[in-house]
């Protein structure tokens, strides 16, 4: 059996948080809204508008954006003021330009792996964003490559692999959603380790299906060093 040759890891809710920005956004919308409707569910409205949207405008803080415009107008039976209009699109300066925060333990992980293994960074969301994210991470020096996708399915994870002289079946990704990080990347033949994130977003949920070959779920990020150890020495 093949070596583990590179080690791919997600960035949003994997290396640092970003759902905390969104939650606390939708919270606040619904506040601003509440003179129309609940605020509870002015935050449902913008959530759904939001997954509507995905398809069309894609993943990341300026598809969010329009997607409170477009409910504002809604709700609001098209009277939103423009001063409101122009609160929402600071709100979602304020999500572009936040500080990041990395979750526990990303650079032991990356440091205990990055000498034996290709380090990627395979990312959803606007480019330019996660770019900025990752250079004011300080943790870009660890990868190889910061690849910043519109979806990941398992055609992208194989062209990825391939990019950087690999192979799905030599690469482990390691990733908060099943659905995108870890899933694509078995159904590409390669290996993907769950590190579940504390609040999980629906629309990235999905059941692992029992007996699932090459899957891994670890506590915390940590335990992707186990993993990529052991497959690497499993001959
Ligand atoms: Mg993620």
């Amino acid at each position: 059996m093949s070596r583990l040759d590179i080690v791919a890891f997600d960035a949003d809710d994997t290396l640092w948080h970003n759902l905390i920005h969104f939650e606390a956004a939708e919270k606040a919308f619904g506040q601003m809204f509440s003179g129309f409707v609940p605020a509870e569910e002015a935050t449902k409205a913008i959530m759904e508008t939001e997954k509507r949207n995905i398809a069309l405008y894609g993943f990341g803080v300026k598809s969010f954006t329009l997607s409170m415009i477009e409910t504002a107008i809604t709700l609001t039976d098209g009277k939103v003021e423009a001063p409101v209009i122009g609160r929402l699109i600071a709100m979602g300066r304020d999500m572009l330009d936040h500080e990041i925060e990395l979750l526990p333990h990303v650079e032991d992980t990356l440091k205990a792996l990055h000498k034996d293994f290709k380090l990627l960074l395979i990312t959803k969301g606007d480019l330019l964003h996660q770019e900025r994210k990752v250079l004011a991470s300080g943790l870009a020096h660890y990868f190889e490559g910061v690849e910043v996708v519109s979806d990941k399915k398992p055609a992208t994870y194989e062209k990825i692999c391939a990019r950087y002289g690999g192979h799905a079946a030599s690469t482990l990704m390691a990733g908060n959603s099943l659905k995108s990080d870890v899933m694509p990347m078995i159904h590409a033949g390669g290996f993907g380790v769950y590190v579940p994130f504390s609040i999980a977003w629906d629309f990235e949920h999905e059941h692992v299906p029992e007996g699932t070959p090459r899957y891994f779920e670890v506590e915390d990020l940590r335990g992707v060093v186990d993993v990529a150890r052991r497959l690497s020495t499993t001959a």
